[in-house]
């Protein structure tokens, strides 16, 4: 049996991680979705039944469901949420989905002290803000302050 996963880096965030080689099942699933049938039919019918092998289909098709589902759940960056199956099908959604996982990693409180590479955006984004309130309240000062100085000539 050959390596399931394998290491590999974000495309978006370069950050390392694992991802699941496997997309569809192998022969060992083929076999355990045999074995798995074979016991329900000899503990549901004591004997060979030919219903047997509408087990095996559900068996099989449940395990080809699962394994999919692993691979589609981890090919997506567990660090900034870019999936790069959607990126391929749909680039806007794939960065809605950042922008969308990017907001709920800000409203956790661990997020600030984790080594998240969105932590970098997130400080970038805070200081652009708190730069802008400070221009608004200089400018507002400035205002008041001609304000007072027109007043006092007048
Ligand atoms: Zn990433």
């Amino acid at each position: 049996m050959g390596k399931q996963s394998e290491k590999c880096y974000c495309a978006f965030c370069k950050e390392p991680r694992r991802v699941y080689t496997k997309r569809h099942m192998a022969a060992s699933n083929v076999l355990l979705s045999l074995v798995t049938s074979g016991l329900i039919m000899m503990i549901l019918w004591q004997q060979p039944d030919p219903r047997v092998f509408m087990l095996f289909v559900l068996c099989l098709s449940v395990s080809e469901v699962f394994v999919q589902i692993r691979w589609r759940v981890s090919i997506a960056c567990p660090h900034c949420g870019f999936n790069p199956v959607l990126y391929i099908k749909d680039p806007e959604r794939a960065a809605t989905r950042v922008s969308e996982f990017f907001e709920l990693k800000k409203q956790d409180p661990t997020f600030f002290f984790s080594s998240n590479p969105l932590l970098k955006v997130a400080r970038q984004q805070a200081q652009a803000k708190r730069l802008a309130a400070r221009k608004k309240a200089l400018a507002l000062k400035e205002k008041n302050a001609s304000g007072q100085l027109l007043s006092k000539t007048l």
